[in-house]
């Protein structure tokens, strides 16, 4: 015994593997990093991104058949598996300033030199936002900032109404879809959308084609599709879009928006703006347009109109499967959604031929006899953009089988120069880190963690270094919305990540005709080296999820988590009682009469009820327990590697497994297909994240009933955990049961 553990103390081991399987699981890797290949990333990107590649295009198909016949050759089987979805188009766009200046906007965006596809015209969706209402309104115009609840109270303040109007509003600050939903909720009647040359425009650096900027020109498409309530085809939620499913009516679909919504170029947007009269805006939402920003209205009315095709298209997957040796009906899945906007290069190709090469190099490896235990799942999503159709829906399609089968869903999409981002469930959280000491980063040669730790201190303001110096540890982000991933993680509990490398190829291309091979070859990863990072890393945690003999899960990484997440709501809610107390008084004491300026409107803030102190005993009781057993269990794992067979399987199976029980069927308030109780995208804000969002949101809408609810409901999601890691702990440790 002494002599095995003093050989083995030599050696390296990584996390779930045994010694031995350790060096030749490395020797594996190894391989695959030299088989890697930046000719086939270039290849593939070329042809992927010839032809505009959206739902229901010729290209699309075309595209998910290539790749279909590349997973086939190298040994995958392979199927494409289609649904039907509601995915409307423009019929018709118009959008006018009236009276006594009129501007009729261009909604176009023109070819450019050297930019072999922008001239693609016939077969290019032109600028608009998918699932905004039909609708022909006229009426004045009013600046709403970034358009997100905070804007419109500070709108209030000043007097400002958009009842029955139009309301302008920039990109930024939220989830585009949150705009036209709070502008609706507020009673605006339409909703223009614009990029400002401040976020992604010729104030950020030099323009397309000169440099990576936003052109004047340039629109930014997407989704206004109410995903925060449910993703995926807005006519079947919670089930497949099969051919034959049950659909519900356009009109009773909630997460179609209510109000017309057109994205538009700062050069469409500045007669607009220009127009508009009333007070000037708050420093803080003036953007770069060289004109003085008003608030509106103006003394001219703006007429919008707009009608789509509510067509049904049909999606193509394509799913490739490795069968596993061992455990053939565990599965480790891969995704990346291969639909575009327009001819999609960095969104969603950068991501996607990496991961075709990552899954051609693991498939050779197996050629030449590495053995996998467990099922690999290579996925390649459409509709991805008009609001994560394809994933969903073989989500929701597949639920029975993947709540049985599924271990782990690792989600990519766009790839750039620079460092390495990662975000999941956090019991990956040592898992990944060991990973990323492993892959090198390719313009300086260090580790990618190395290089993403330099680059977090020197980025850190010099208050915060010394407590950040020497902690290399990545920390993985709390996964909102924004890619593939939701169907899995949120509506079925299944353990996930999403990586991606970035930060150095900023650029205003996103979701315009400019996203384009001749944009990224020169812009987002010249050379391909971090597509090879990429496929580096990403193999990596297939390769090892597969492989483990005990799965890398580390329920300590994630209580830790959970307990910052508890300290923090705490603090919230002492903060918002002091901040609502001062401002109360502030009211009373007459203070916000003292301090205006008498010549400009300008209302008080309305007084707002005395915070209640809310009871976190039950939760802060379960995490105790949580905490006691995650340990316990962490102790042990080492030990489970030299477990026989039958109880190793019995092992993993609770632990990938354990994850499902952080969902409720019953689903978060009033949004029941997001079921995880740790992890939600915000009602208010989209994208970002709200992590034990049931409490959260409570407190952050003042819904204190709501909030403490939702304190039992989370406590009993712990308890629930805590009884799957018993579990595990009578296989590892059987003796502590009694
Ligand atoms: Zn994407």
């Amino acid at each position: 015994m002494c002599f095995i553990v003093l050989i083995a103390s030599a050696q390296r081991k990584l996390m779930g593997f045994t010694e031995i399987n350790t060096v030749s699981q490395l020797k594996w890797e190894k391989q695959f990093d030299s088989s890697l290949s930046l000719k086939n990333l270039d290849t593939w990107m070329l042809f992927l991104s010839s032809r505009p590649h959206h739902v229901g295009s010729v290209q699309g198909k075309a595209n998910a058949e290539y790749m279909a016949n590349l997973f086939k050759s190298w040994g995958y089987e392979t199927t494409i598996e289609s649904y039907y979805v509601l995915f409307p188009t423009p019929k018709f766009r118009a959008l006018e300033l009236l009276g006594s200046k009129p501007y009729t906007a261009k909604l176009e965006e023109p070819e450019v030199a050297g930019d072999r596809t922008s001239g693609q015209k016939s077969e290019q969706l032109p600028g608009y936002n998918a699932y905004s209402a039909d609708g022909d309104v006229t009426a004045e115009l009013v600046y709403v900032n970034q358009g997100i609840p905070a804007d419109y109270e500070l709108l209030d303040r000043m007097g400002i109404d958009v009842k029955g109007k139009i309301v302008i509003a920039k990109y930024g600050g939220s989830w585009r879809g949150i705009k036209p939903k709070v502008a609706a909720e507020h009673g605006a009647v339409g909703c223009i959308i614009y990029s400002d040359p401040e976020d992604d425009g010729y104030r950020a650096g030099d323009v397309y084609p000169a440099g990576p900027f936003r052109p004047k020109a340039g629109i930014q498409r997407g989704s206004v599709l109410d995903m925060p309530v449910y993703p995926g085809d807005p006519l079947t939620p919670g089930v497949g879009a099969t051919k034959d499913a049950k659909r519900i009516k356009r009109e009773d679909a909630v997460t179609i928006m209510k109000i017309p919504v057109l994205p538009i170029s700062y050069e469409d947007a500045q007669p607009l703006l220009e127009s508009l009269g009333g007070q000037v805006v708050p420093a803080a939402w003036r953007g770069s347009l060289p004109i003085t920003y008003h608030v509106g209205p103006g003394k001219d009315k703006v007429h919008l109109k707009l009608l789509f095709n509510w067509d049904t298209k049909p999606l193509y997957n394509v799913i490739a499967k490795l069968k596993g040796s061992e455990y053939p009906d565990e599965w480790i899945i891969r995704g990346n959604h291969h639909d575009g906007w327009v001819n999609g290069a960095a969104d969603p190709l950068s991501g996607m031929v990496s991961e075709l090469d990552e899954a051609r190099g693991i498939a050779a490896l197996v050629k030449k006899g590495y053995k996998l235990k467990r099922t690999l799942v290579y996925c390649a999503w459409d509709g991805e953009e008009p609001s994560l159709l394809g994933s969903t829906e073989w989500a929701e399609d597949h639920q029975v089988e993947l709540k049985q089968k599924a271990v782990f869903y690792l989600n990519t999409d766009g790839n750039s120069r620079g460092f390495i981002n990662a975000g999941g469930s956090h019991t990956l959280e040592p898992f990944f880190n060991e990973i990323a000491t492993d892959v090198n980063d390719p313009q300086t040669g260090v580790s990618i963690k190395e290089r993403r730790y330099a680059r977090t201190l020197v980025d850190a303001d010099k208050a915060s270094r010394p407590k950040l110096m020497g902690n290399k540890n990545i920390k993985l982000s709390a996964l909102g919305a924004g890619s593939d991933w939701s169907g899995f993680l949120q509506f079925l509990g299944i353990s996930s990540m999403n990586i991606g490398f970035g930060g150095e190829a900023a650029g205003g291309q996103y979701h315009s005709i400019y996203d384009s091979y001749d944009y990224y070859t020169k812009f987002g990863d010249p050379g391909y080296g971090y597509g090879k990072a990429l496929s580096e890393t990403a193999g990596r945690i297939m390769m090892r999820m597969a492989n483990a003999d005990v799965l890398p899960i580390d329920f300590g990484s994630f209580t830790k988590t959970v307990l910052d997440y508890v300290t923090e709501l705490k603090t919230l809610l002492e903060n918002t009682r002091l901040e609502t107390e001062t401002e109360n008084k502030m009211i009373s004491d007459k203070l916000f009469d003292l301090a205006k300026d008498p010549k400009v409107q300008y209302r008080n803030p309305a007084s707002n009820d005395v915070v209640p102190y809310l009871n976190f005993s039950e939760l802060e009781n379960a995490l105790a327990k949580l905490k006691e057993n995650a340990e316990a269990f962490q102790k042990s794992y080492a030990t489970s590697m030299l477990l026989p067979a039958d109880k190793q399987k019995k092992l993993n199976e609770i632990l990938y497994k354990a994850e499902r029980s952080l969902t409720q069927e019953k689903g978060l308030p009033r949004r029941e297909w997001y079921k995880h109780q740790i992890y939600a995208p915000g009602y208010y804000t989209g994208y970002g994240v709200k992590t034990l969002p049931g409490i959260r949101e409570g407190i952050e809408q003042r819904n204190w009933k709501e909030a403490q609810e939702n304190i039992g409901i989370v406590s009993k999601t712990i308890v629930e955990y805590t009884r799957q890691i018993e579990k595990a702990e009578l296989i590892t440790a059987p003796k502590k049961a009694f």
